[in-house]
Protein backbone atom coordinates (compact mmCIF):
# COMPACT_ATOMS: atom_id res chain seq x y z
CA UNK A 1 0.00 0.00 0.00
CA UNK A 2 1.28 3.39 -0.91
CA UNK A 3 0.30 6.66 0.88
CA UNK A 4 1.49 10.04 0.79
CA UNK A 5 1.82 10.87 4.15
CA UNK A 6 2.25 8.35 7.34
CA UNK A 7 2.00 10.08 10.80
CA UNK A 8 3.30 7.83 13.87
CA UNK A 9 1.22 9.17 17.01
CA UNK A 10 -2.05 10.28 17.26
CA UNK A 11 -1.42 12.68 20.14
CA UNK A 12 -1.65 16.53 19.87
CA UNK A 13 0.75 17.46 17.52
CA UNK A 14 0.19 14.08 15.09
CA UNK A 15 -3.67 14.93 15.02
CA UNK A 16 -2.90 18.49 14.11
CA UNK A 17 -0.37 17.66 11.44
CA UNK A 18 -2.97 14.93 10.13
CA UNK A 19 -6.00 17.70 10.17
CA UNK A 20 -3.78 19.93 7.88
CA UNK A 21 -1.14 17.39 5.62
CA UNK A 22 -3.67 17.45 2.62
CA UNK A 23 -4.53 14.01 1.03
CA UNK A 24 -3.29 10.72 1.66
CA UNK A 25 -2.91 10.81 5.38
CA UNK A 26 -2.40 7.39 7.62
CA UNK A 27 -2.30 7.95 11.34
CA UNK A 28 -1.01 5.20 13.82
CA UNK A 29 -1.13 5.23 17.30
CA UNK A 30 -0.16 2.25 19.67
CA UNK A 31 -3.16 2.90 22.02
CA UNK A 32 -6.50 2.27 21.76
CA UNK A 33 -7.51 5.85 21.80
CA UNK A 34 -5.85 8.76 20.31
CA UNK A 35 -5.09 12.25 22.16
CA UNK A 36 -4.71 10.07 25.41
CA UNK A 37 -2.51 12.92 27.16
CA UNK A 38 -5.24 15.73 25.91
CA UNK A 39 -8.10 13.66 27.69
CA UNK A 40 -5.95 13.80 31.20
CA UNK A 41 -4.42 17.07 30.83
CA UNK A 42 -5.17 19.81 33.31
CA UNK A 43 -7.08 17.99 35.44
CA UNK A 44 -9.68 16.55 32.81
CA UNK A 45 -10.25 20.15 31.56
CA UNK A 46 -7.13 20.50 29.21
CA UNK A 47 -5.36 23.94 29.47
CA UNK A 48 -5.27 24.09 25.69
CA UNK A 49 -3.47 27.23 25.51
CA UNK A 50 -1.82 30.24 26.67
CA UNK A 51 -2.60 33.61 25.76
CA UNK A 52 0.40 34.64 26.34
CA UNK A 53 2.59 32.62 24.32
CA UNK A 54 6.15 33.51 22.77
CA UNK A 55 8.78 31.84 22.62
CA UNK A 56 10.82 32.87 25.88
CA UNK A 57 8.26 30.52 27.67
CA UNK A 58 10.16 27.09 25.64
CA UNK A 59 13.34 25.47 26.45
CA UNK A 60 15.86 24.47 23.79
CA UNK A 61 19.57 24.40 23.34
CA UNK A 62 18.08 26.93 20.03
CA UNK A 63 16.48 29.70 22.04
CA UNK A 64 15.00 30.91 18.33
CA UNK A 65 13.65 27.45 16.73
CA UNK A 66 10.56 27.86 18.39
CA UNK A 67 9.85 31.07 17.27
CA UNK A 68 8.47 30.59 13.73
CA UNK A 69 6.01 28.21 14.28
CA UNK A 70 4.37 29.91 17.08
CA UNK A 71 4.33 33.02 14.67
CA UNK A 72 2.23 31.16 11.84
CA UNK A 73 -0.21 29.65 13.88
CA UNK A 74 -0.79 31.22 17.28
CA UNK A 75 -2.34 30.68 20.76
CA UNK A 76 -4.95 33.66 18.55
CA UNK A 77 -5.54 30.62 15.31
CA UNK A 78 -5.86 27.66 18.01
CA UNK A 79 -8.52 29.57 20.24
CA UNK A 80 -10.67 30.91 17.05
CA UNK A 81 -10.76 26.75 16.52
CA UNK A 82 -11.82 25.98 19.80
CA UNK A 83 -14.98 28.83 19.65
CA UNK A 84 -15.71 28.14 15.97
CA UNK A 85 -16.73 24.33 17.41
CA UNK A 86 -18.87 25.53 20.20
CA UNK A 87 -16.71 24.43 22.51
CA UNK A 88 -16.86 26.77 25.94
CA UNK A 89 -13.29 28.08 27.83
CA UNK A 90 -12.29 30.26 30.53
CA UNK A 91 -8.85 31.91 31.52
CA UNK A 92 -8.13 30.17 34.96
CA UNK A 93 -4.42 32.55 36.12
CA UNK A 94 -1.48 33.66 34.09
CA UNK A 95 -3.12 33.85 30.45
CA UNK A 96 -3.79 29.67 30.83
CA UNK A 97 -6.71 28.89 28.95
CA UNK A 98 -8.90 25.59 29.77
CA UNK A 99 -12.24 23.98 28.57
CA UNK A 100 -15.47 25.26 30.49
CA UNK A 101 -16.50 21.55 30.04
CA UNK A 102 -13.99 18.49 29.51
CA UNK A 103 -11.02 17.93 27.46
CA UNK A 104 -12.65 15.34 25.88
CA UNK A 105 -14.21 18.36 23.86
CA UNK A 106 -10.36 18.90 22.29
CA UNK A 107 -10.13 15.23 21.32
CA UNK A 108 -13.18 15.15 19.42
CA UNK A 109 -12.86 18.30 17.98
CA UNK A 110 -9.19 17.04 16.30
CA UNK A 111 -10.58 13.77 15.14
CA UNK A 112 -13.34 16.01 13.52
CA UNK A 113 -11.02 18.19 11.86
CA UNK A 114 -8.94 14.94 10.82
CA UNK A 115 -12.44 13.75 9.31
CA UNK A 116 -12.21 16.71 6.99
CA UNK A 117 -9.30 15.96 6.00
CA UNK A 118 -9.60 12.06 5.28
CA UNK A 119 -7.18 11.12 7.16
CA UNK A 120 -7.42 7.62 8.50
CA UNK A 121 -6.91 7.01 12.04
CA UNK A 122 -5.56 3.39 12.55
CA UNK A 123 -5.37 2.40 16.62
CA UNK A 124 -3.71 -0.72 18.23
CA UNK A 125 -0.88 -0.47 15.46
CA UNK A 126 2.93 -0.36 16.06
CA UNK A 127 5.54 0.33 13.76
CA UNK A 128 9.23 -1.48 12.89
CA UNK A 129 11.17 -1.92 10.44
CA UNK A 130 11.81 1.71 9.03
CA UNK A 131 13.55 2.46 5.85
CA UNK A 132 14.31 5.32 3.34
CA UNK A 133 15.25 4.24 -0.46
CA UNK A 134 15.96 8.01 -1.28
CA UNK A 135 12.48 8.82 -2.28
CA UNK A 136 10.03 6.81 -0.30
CA UNK A 137 9.86 5.85 3.24
CA UNK A 138 8.86 2.03 3.60
CA UNK A 139 7.88 0.76 7.36
CA UNK A 140 5.80 -2.41 8.81
CA UNK A 141 3.06 -1.61 10.34
CA UNK A 142 1.36 -4.08 12.74
CA UNK A 143 -2.53 -3.79 12.63
CA UNK A 144 -4.67 -5.76 15.60
CA UNK A 145 -1.63 -8.28 15.19
CA UNK A 146 -1.70 -8.36 11.39
CA UNK A 147 1.40 -6.87 9.59
CA UNK A 148 1.09 -4.72 6.76
CA UNK A 149 3.89 -3.17 4.35
CA UNK A 150 3.30 0.60 4.01
CA UNK A 151 5.32 3.08 1.22
CA UNK A 152 4.71 6.88 2.07
CA UNK A 153 6.19 9.82 0.36
CA UNK A 154 6.42 11.55 3.73
CA UNK A 155 7.04 10.37 7.09
CA UNK A 156 5.71 12.52 10.42
CA UNK A 157 7.46 11.46 13.54
CA UNK A 158 5.19 12.80 16.84
CA UNK A 159 5.34 10.31 19.08
CA UNK A 160 6.19 12.49 22.08
CA UNK A 161 8.56 12.12 24.46
CA UNK A 162 9.31 9.38 27.65
CA UNK A 163 6.69 11.23 29.95
CA UNK A 164 4.37 8.89 31.29
CA UNK A 165 5.02 5.48 30.48
CA UNK A 166 1.79 3.99 31.76
CA UNK A 167 0.06 6.03 29.25
CA UNK A 168 2.34 4.50 26.22
CA UNK A 169 5.06 6.88 25.88
CA UNK A 170 8.13 5.21 24.27
CA UNK A 171 11.08 7.42 23.01
CA UNK A 172 10.01 6.46 20.05
CA UNK A 173 11.15 9.50 17.83
CA UNK A 174 14.68 9.28 19.46
CA UNK A 175 15.28 5.78 17.86
CA UNK A 176 13.97 6.94 14.34
CA UNK A 177 16.42 10.36 14.81
CA UNK A 178 19.19 8.03 15.62
CA UNK A 179 18.15 5.89 12.85
CA UNK A 180 18.60 8.79 9.99
CA UNK A 181 21.54 9.89 11.25
CA UNK A 182 19.62 13.18 13.54
CA UNK A 183 21.06 14.52 16.47
CA UNK A 184 19.18 14.50 19.78
CA UNK A 185 20.00 16.23 23.02
CA UNK A 186 19.48 13.71 25.80
CA UNK A 187 15.91 13.47 26.94
CA UNK A 188 15.67 14.16 30.45
CA UNK A 189 12.40 14.75 32.83
CA UNK A 190 10.77 18.06 32.96
CA UNK A 191 7.86 20.07 34.86
CA UNK A 192 8.45 17.39 37.37
CA UNK A 193 8.13 17.00 41.18
CA UNK A 194 11.54 17.15 43.63
CA UNK A 195 12.78 14.62 45.48
CA UNK A 196 15.28 14.79 49.29
CA UNK A 197 16.64 11.13 50.10
CA UNK A 198 16.41 12.10 53.61
CA UNK A 199 12.51 12.46 53.54
CA UNK A 200 13.14 15.76 55.28
CA UNK A 201 9.59 17.39 54.18
CA UNK A 202 7.66 14.78 55.48
CA UNK A 203 6.02 16.64 58.26
CA UNK A 204 4.94 19.38 56.18
CA UNK A 205 3.36 17.05 53.62
CA UNK A 206 0.13 18.28 52.18
CA UNK A 207 1.44 22.25 53.14
CA UNK A 208 0.96 24.43 50.61
CA UNK A 209 2.75 28.51 50.38
CA UNK A 210 3.00 30.64 47.82
CA UNK A 211 6.54 31.30 46.80
CA UNK A 212 9.80 31.99 44.32
CA UNK A 213 11.58 29.00 43.44
CA UNK A 214 15.06 29.66 41.74
CA UNK A 215 17.12 26.87 39.61
CA UNK A 216 20.51 27.78 37.95
CA UNK A 217 19.16 31.54 38.07
CA UNK A 218 15.99 31.36 36.37
CA UNK A 219 12.68 32.10 39.12
CA UNK A 220 8.93 31.44 39.42
CA UNK A 221 6.82 32.91 41.61
CA UNK A 222 3.58 29.94 42.12
CA UNK A 223 2.31 27.67 44.69
CA UNK A 224 4.45 25.06 46.05
CA UNK A 225 3.82 22.56 47.82
CA UNK A 226 4.85 20.34 50.91
CA UNK A 227 4.92 16.00 49.46
CA UNK A 228 6.36 13.27 51.70
CA UNK A 229 8.87 12.46 49.32
CA UNK A 230 10.07 16.70 48.65
CA UNK A 231 8.19 19.66 46.39
CA UNK A 232 5.81 19.67 44.73
CA UNK A 233 3.51 22.92 43.17
CA UNK A 234 3.34 24.70 40.05
CA UNK A 235 6.49 26.45 41.41
CA UNK A 236 8.50 23.72 41.40
CA UNK A 237 7.26 22.06 38.70
CA UNK A 238 8.60 25.21 36.60
CA UNK A 239 11.74 25.59 38.37
CA UNK A 240 12.61 21.63 37.53
CA UNK A 241 12.81 21.91 33.65
CA UNK A 242 15.76 24.56 34.57
CA UNK A 243 17.09 22.05 37.28
CA UNK A 244 19.99 19.27 36.92
CA UNK A 245 21.28 16.49 39.29
CA UNK A 246 23.22 17.76 42.09
CA UNK A 247 21.89 21.30 41.53
CA UNK A 248 20.90 23.74 44.69
CA UNK A 249 17.27 25.43 44.31
CA UNK A 250 16.85 28.38 45.92
CA UNK A 251 13.31 29.06 47.85
CA UNK A 252 11.71 32.43 48.96
CA UNK A 253 8.72 31.08 50.93
CA UNK A 254 7.79 35.44 51.41
CA UNK A 255 8.08 36.93 47.85
CA UNK A 256 5.38 38.97 48.89
CA UNK A 257 8.29 41.80 50.23
CA UNK A 258 6.60 43.39 53.06
CA UNK A 259 7.42 40.89 55.79
CA UNK A 260 10.05 43.05 57.60
CA UNK A 261 7.18 46.00 57.88
CA UNK A 262 5.03 43.80 59.08
CA UNK A 263 7.17 42.13 61.95
CA UNK A 264 7.82 45.77 63.12
CA UNK A 265 4.47 46.62 62.86
CA UNK A 266 3.84 43.50 65.11
CA UNK A 267 6.27 44.53 67.63
CA UNK A 268 4.75 47.66 68.42
CA UNK A 269 1.32 46.38 68.70
CA UNK A 270 1.68 42.60 70.21
CA UNK A 271 5.20 42.90 71.52
CA UNK A 272 3.96 40.23 73.87
CA UNK A 273 3.22 37.63 71.11
CA UNK A 274 6.02 35.10 70.61
CA UNK A 275 7.79 35.26 67.57
CA UNK A 276 6.61 32.12 66.02
CA UNK A 277 2.98 32.79 66.53
CA UNK A 278 3.34 36.32 64.40
CA UNK A 279 5.19 34.32 62.02
CA UNK A 280 2.26 31.92 61.78
CA UNK A 281 -0.28 34.97 60.53
CA UNK A 282 2.34 35.24 57.72
CA UNK A 283 3.21 31.65 56.90
CA UNK A 284 1.94 28.35 57.48
CA UNK A 285 2.15 27.13 61.32
CA UNK A 286 3.27 24.04 60.43
CA UNK A 287 6.54 25.51 58.33
CA UNK A 288 7.10 27.87 60.97
CA UNK A 289 7.22 24.55 63.27
CA UNK A 290 9.49 23.18 60.79
CA UNK A 291 11.82 25.98 61.19
CA UNK A 292 11.98 27.35 64.32
CA UNK A 293 15.04 24.89 65.34
CA UNK A 294 16.45 25.86 62.88
CA UNK A 295 16.39 29.38 62.46
CA UNK A 296 16.02 29.66 66.47
CA UNK A 297 12.87 31.27 66.26
CA UNK A 298 12.41 31.69 69.92
CA UNK A 299 11.30 34.68 72.28
CA UNK A 300 8.51 37.09 72.09
CA UNK A 301 8.19 39.81 68.95
CA UNK A 302 9.40 42.48 71.17
CA UNK A 303 12.60 40.89 71.76
CA UNK A 304 13.66 41.06 68.14
CA UNK A 305 16.22 43.80 66.99
CA UNK A 306 15.57 45.08 63.49
CA UNK A 307 19.02 43.39 62.94
CA UNK A 308 17.25 40.29 63.73
CA UNK A 309 13.69 40.62 62.11
CA UNK A 310 16.02 41.40 59.08
CA UNK A 311 18.18 38.37 59.37
CA UNK A 312 14.67 36.01 59.92
CA UNK A 313 13.42 37.71 56.37
CA UNK A 314 16.85 36.97 54.30
CA UNK A 315 16.96 33.46 55.45
CA UNK A 316 13.00 32.92 54.94
CA UNK A 317 13.60 34.65 51.62
CA UNK A 318 16.92 32.23 50.62
CA UNK A 319 16.35 28.91 51.43
CA UNK A 320 19.05 26.90 50.33
CA UNK A 321 17.99 23.06 49.50
CA UNK A 322 19.52 20.18 47.88
CA UNK A 323 17.40 18.13 45.74
CA UNK A 324 18.49 14.70 45.46
CA UNK A 325 16.83 13.52 42.32
CA UNK A 326 12.98 14.12 40.93
CA UNK A 327 10.49 11.77 40.22
CA UNK A 328 11.11 11.00 36.90
CA UNK A 329 9.57 9.85 33.75
CA UNK A 330 7.10 8.38 35.84
CA UNK A 331 5.03 11.50 36.84
CA UNK A 332 7.14 14.56 34.66
CA UNK A 333 4.61 16.65 32.91
CA UNK A 334 7.11 16.26 29.71
CA UNK A 335 10.51 15.46 28.20
CA UNK A 336 12.95 18.29 27.96
CA UNK A 337 15.44 17.58 25.06
CA UNK A 338 15.13 15.36 22.16
CA UNK A 339 15.51 15.73 18.64
CA UNK A 340 18.26 18.81 18.02
CA UNK A 341 16.59 21.77 16.07
CA UNK A 342 20.17 22.04 14.15
CA UNK A 343 18.78 19.20 12.08
CA UNK A 344 15.28 20.55 11.27
CA UNK A 345 13.56 23.50 9.55
CA UNK A 346 11.95 25.75 11.96
CA UNK A 347 9.36 27.06 9.09
CA UNK A 348 8.39 22.93 8.51
CA UNK A 349 9.96 20.94 10.67
CA UNK A 350 11.44 18.63 8.28
CA UNK A 351 14.74 16.94 8.70
CA UNK A 352 17.44 19.21 6.44
CA UNK A 353 18.90 15.81 5.67
CA UNK A 354 16.30 13.56 4.83
CA UNK A 355 13.67 15.04 2.71
CA UNK A 356 9.79 14.04 3.67
CA UNK A 357 10.78 13.23 7.33
CA UNK A 358 9.19 15.61 10.00
CA UNK A 359 9.50 15.93 14.10
CA UNK A 360 6.56 17.72 15.78
CA UNK A 361 5.82 17.87 19.21
CA UNK A 362 7.16 17.22 22.29
CA UNK A 363 9.88 14.69 20.23
CA UNK A 364 11.62 17.84 19.23
CA UNK A 365 14.04 20.15 21.68
CA UNK A 366 11.52 22.50 22.60
CA UNK A 367 10.06 21.94 25.83
CA UNK A 368 7.27 24.54 27.41
CA UNK A 369 6.94 26.06 31.01
CA UNK A 370 3.81 24.87 32.83
CA UNK A 371 0.80 26.57 31.63
CA UNK A 372 -0.87 25.48 27.87
CA UNK A 373 2.93 26.14 26.23
CA UNK A 374 3.47 22.13 25.36
CA UNK A 375 -0.08 21.67 23.98
CA UNK A 376 0.49 25.42 21.93
CA UNK A 377 4.18 23.84 20.57
CA UNK A 378 1.97 20.67 19.20
CA UNK A 379 -0.82 22.80 17.33
CA UNK A 380 2.07 25.02 15.75
CA UNK A 381 4.72 22.38 15.24
CA UNK A 382 1.81 20.49 13.51
CA UNK A 383 0.19 22.99 12.42
CA UNK A 384 3.77 24.10 10.19
CA UNK A 385 4.61 19.98 9.02
CA UNK A 386 1.05 20.07 7.85
CA UNK A 387 1.45 23.14 5.59
CA UNK A 388 4.42 22.34 4.62
CA UNK A 389 3.46 18.76 3.28
CA UNK A 390 0.31 20.20 1.82
CA UNK A 391 1.95 22.51 -0.24
CA UNK A 392 4.77 20.03 -1.64
CA UNK A 393 4.08 19.24 -5.52
CA UNK A 394 3.56 15.71 -5.68
C1 LIG B 1 -0.56 14.48 33.20
C2 LIG B 1 -0.21 15.46 32.13
C3 LIG B 1 -0.92 16.66 32.04
C4 LIG B 1 -0.57 17.60 31.08
N1 LIG B 1 -1.30 18.76 31.02
C5 LIG B 1 -0.97 19.69 30.08
C6 LIG B 1 -1.77 20.87 29.94
O1 LIG B 1 -2.81 21.04 30.59
N2 LIG B 1 -1.36 21.80 29.02
C7 LIG B 1 -0.25 21.61 28.22
O2 LIG B 1 0.07 22.48 27.41
N3 LIG B 1 0.47 20.46 28.30
C8 LIG B 1 0.13 19.52 29.20
N4 LIG B 1 0.85 18.36 29.27
C9 LIG B 1 1.93 18.14 28.28
C10 LIG B 1 1.29 17.70 26.96
O3 LIG B 1 0.40 16.63 27.21
C11 LIG B 1 2.36 17.26 25.95
O4 LIG B 1 3.37 18.23 25.82
C12 LIG B 1 1.72 17.01 24.58
O5 LIG B 1 0.73 15.99 24.70
C13 LIG B 1 2.76 16.59 23.56
O6 LIG B 1 2.09 16.29 22.36
P1 LIG B 1 2.72 15.24 21.33
O7 LIG B 1 1.68 15.04 20.30
O8 LIG B 1 4.06 15.66 20.93
O9 LIG B 1 2.90 13.90 22.18
P2 LIG B 1 1.78 13.00 22.87
O10 LIG B 1 0.56 13.78 23.14
O11 LIG B 1 2.48 12.33 23.99
O12 LIG B 1 1.40 11.92 21.75
C14 LIG B 1 2.27 10.93 21.34
C15 LIG B 1 1.45 9.77 20.81
O13 LIG B 1 2.34 8.81 20.25
C16 LIG B 1 1.95 7.51 20.65
N5 LIG B 1 3.13 6.65 20.65
C17 LIG B 1 4.22 6.75 21.45
N6 LIG B 1 5.10 5.78 21.15
C18 LIG B 1 4.55 5.05 20.15
C19 LIG B 1 4.97 3.89 19.43
N7 LIG B 1 6.14 3.31 19.72
N8 LIG B 1 4.15 3.40 18.46
C20 LIG B 1 2.95 4.00 18.20
N9 LIG B 1 2.50 5.08 18.85
C21 LIG B 1 3.29 5.60 19.82
C22 LIG B 1 1.34 7.70 22.04
O14 LIG B 1 0.43 6.64 22.34
C23 LIG B 1 0.66 9.07 21.91
O15 LIG B 1 -0.68 8.95 21.51
C24 LIG B 1 0.52 17.38 30.20
C25 LIG B 1 1.20 16.17 30.28
C26 LIG B 1 0.85 15.22 31.22
C27 LIG B 1 1.63 13.93 31.27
Amino acid sequence: MHIQTLILGAGAAGMMAAAHAGPGVVIIDHAKAPGEKIRISGGGRCNFTNMGTTHAQFLSQNPHFAKSALKRYTQWDFINLVSDYGIAWHEKTLGQLFCDETAKDIVAMLRSEMDKADAQLWLNTGISNIAHDGTHFAATLTRDGRDTQITATNLVVATGGKSIPKMGATGLAYQIADHFGLDVITPRPGLVPLTFSDDKFKPLAGVATPARVTANGTSFDEALLFTHRGLSGPAILQASSYWHEGDPITVNVIPAADLFDKLRGARETSGKKALTNILSMHLPARLIDFLKDDMNLTGNIADQSDARLQAICDALSAWPLLPSGSEGYRTAEVTLGGVNTDGLSSKTMEAKSIPGLYFIGEAVDVTGWLGGYNFQWAWSSGWAAGQAIRSTPT
